[in-house]
């Protein structure tokens, strides 16, 4: 497993501090230590630099590293809170928001700090002088709501020009408050001129966390395909993955990179769908985990949806249309390289079984914890 971000000879620039916001992330992680592993002086700012449980992971890469790390306590919905961390640095790089599809409110618990977080944060470069370039971290949920609304946009293919336009507040949350997160951002860049904005768009992020414990929404996946729930078969959800180290390169790229300026660009491996996913598997753990060997007909799928905790009518604008997309400015502009989704898999597994978050033979107990709604990490 690579454990080190591979920068491919991008000009870093080490002589100002970098913000990262939302630094204790799946994503940020491996942000962080591509920048700390160039040598570069990272600002964290974190919700909490005292929780060892959150922070360890990123003291851990900078005592192993040429940069330096520092810790700033910031939150999304605290007006002014990032500008002590902001200070000094020509790159802000915004990745903080959350990232978890079932919540009790979704305004207040997906759109607030994802919109509002954005209007700080963008808010607060306004007022930091020396800030020249902010990369956010949106999302193909920004450009796509569900696999079926490809139908509807010009050669079916999602590109750097589509906008997701159907999801809601009661209709996946999580990718209608990416949407209105990008929106304000790019009203917000347009709104001034010294500072210009760059989205990098991932699809699914998979691939080895640097955390011990994420939360990313990421994992969810991956701990359902091994929980058990699915050995009888599992929904052909569309997915479009991507390696969690490329999607930091771009980040690299999209800040250090002179010509990556005024763009959105859309991060994608492959296309490909929940069982596909779980087949991948299936030659490394396929004796010790119950995986799904094979896509449950969609009348099926659709009918048991509420058993697997999921919903009919996602399900219906999910399966059975392909996700495509093109990736071709992120490899010219950025220069990213991607990996096959497989080697991203089977790192990303096995980092979970290595530090103990998924257990052998434990899918039982696993899929009994999902349906009580306490998964355990
Ligand atoms: P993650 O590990 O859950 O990271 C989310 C980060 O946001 C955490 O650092 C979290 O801080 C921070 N955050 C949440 N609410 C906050 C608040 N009120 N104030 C300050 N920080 C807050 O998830 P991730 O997958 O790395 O996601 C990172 C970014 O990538 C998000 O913008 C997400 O939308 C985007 N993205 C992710 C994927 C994917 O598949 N993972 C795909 C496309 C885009 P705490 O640690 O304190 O909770």
């Amino acid at each position: 497993m690579d454990t080190q971000l591979d920068l491919g000879g991008l000009p870093v620039d080490t002589s100002a501090p970098v913000l990262v916001t939302g630094a204790t992330g799946y994503v940020a992680g491996w942000i962080v230590k591509g920048l700390l592993d160039a040598g570069a002086t990272v600002h964290a700012a974190v919700r909490d630099p005292g929780s060892a449980p959150k922070v360890q992971h990123l003291l851990d890469a900078a005592a192993s590293s040429p940069g330096t790390l520092r810790l700033f306590a910031s939150d999304l919905l605290r007006e002014g809170s990032y500008a002590e961390a902001m200070r000094g640095c020509r790159i802000v790089l915004h990745t903080a928001s959350p990232f978890v599809r079932t919540v009790k409110d979704p305004q207040r618990d997906l759109v607030d700090p994802a919109v509002r977080g954005t209007r700080n944060v963008l808010g607060t470069a306004n007022e930091v002088s020396g800030v020249e370039r902010v990369v956010l971290t949106s999302s193909i949920a920004a450009m796509i709501g569900d696999a079926e609304d490809t139908l509807r946009i010009p050669g079916r293919t999602v590109t750097e020009e589509s906008w997701n336009t159907t999801s809601s507040l009661t209709r996946e949350p999580y990718s209608y408050s990416k949407t209105l997160a990008e929106r304000e951002a790019w009203r917000l860049a347009e709104a001034q001129d010294r500072w210009r904005l760059v989205t990098v768009n991932p699809g699914l992020v998979i691939g080895p966390a640097l955390n011990t414990a994420p939360t990313s929404e990421s994992f969810t996946i991956v701990r359902q395909l091994a929980s058990g729930r699915m050995r009888f078969g599992a929904p052909r959800v569309a997915l479009a993955v991507v390696d969690v180290r490329e999607v930091a390169y771009a980040h690299l790229a999209a800040a250090f990179l002179p010509d990556a300026q005024g763009r959105r660009h859309l991060v994608v491996a492959e296309s490909t769908d929940i069982v596909d996913l779980g087949r991948r598997l299936l030659p490394a753990y396929g004796s010790r985990f119950a995986l799904p060997r094979r896509g449950l007909p969609k009348p099926l799928a659709v009918a048991l949806a509420p058993a697997a905790g999921l919903a009919r009518d996602y399900l219906r604008r999910n399966i059975g249309f392909p996700l495509r997309t093109t990736t071709t400015k992120s490899r010219e502009a950025l220069g990213v390289r991607y990996r096959p989704a497989q080697h991203s898999m089977d790192d990303m597994v096995e980092q979970l079984v290595r530090s103990g978050t998924l257990r052998e033979g434990r899918f039982r107990k696993w899929a009994a914890a999902e349906r009580r709604g306490a998964l355990v990490p």
